[in-house]
């Protein structure tokens, strides 16, 4: 299966195809889910599905301390899901060290994403939600590596790590 894969650099135009077509039809078809009950959820609900600190930056904004999430160190191939509905969000084919202490990735998957302006603070930042269940993940800036010169840069508290089976 090894000798099929594609060379890194194709996954900002098609992410999932760093994939076996195995491990692409499970996501696949696991996108196509009805909408998440968290829509509906209050907040007390959310509290309890969610750590303290994954309850402060999921449904109130907040940024984990930098250089705090284990998976900045990880280099497993697989897809870091929502951590508040388990949405595929970002491929490890996108993800990329930069340095800043924030798991950050080139590219996020197809329609995982929103993105909306940010005026919260000094500078006005493109803040990144999960399209599924509105949780907010992070930022988003220019000066990221690749074609698509983006960095995604993003909480590892919001994310679960799903690494792929052979
Ligand atoms: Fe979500």
């Amino acid at each position: 299966m090894t000798s099929q894969r594609k060379p890194l650099i194709a996954a900002e135009q098609a992410p999932m195809a760093f994939f076996s077509p195995t491990y692409r039809r499970a996501v696949e078809a696991s996108q196509h889910h009805a909408a998440h009950p968290g829509a509906t959820w209050s907040e007390d609900d959310w509290r309890s599905r969610l750590s303290p600190m994954q309850y402060a930056v999921l449904r109130r904004g907040a940024t984990e301390p930098a250089g705090s999430s284990p998976l900045l160190r990880e280099r497993r191939a697989g897809l870091f899901v929502c951590a508040g509905c388990a949405r595929p969000l970002f491929s490890s084919a996108a993800k990329f060290d930069s340095d800043s202490g924030w798991p950050s990735f080139s590219a996020a998957l197809d329609h995982a994403v929103d993105e909306e302006s940010d005026h919260s603070g000094d500078e006005t930042r493109i803040e990144v939600h999960c399209h599924r269940c509105g949780s907010h993940l992070g930022h988003v800036f220019n000066d990221g590596p690749g074609p698509g010169g983006l960095r995604y840069c993003i909480n590892g508290t919001a994310l679960t790590f799903l690494p792929e089976r052979r």
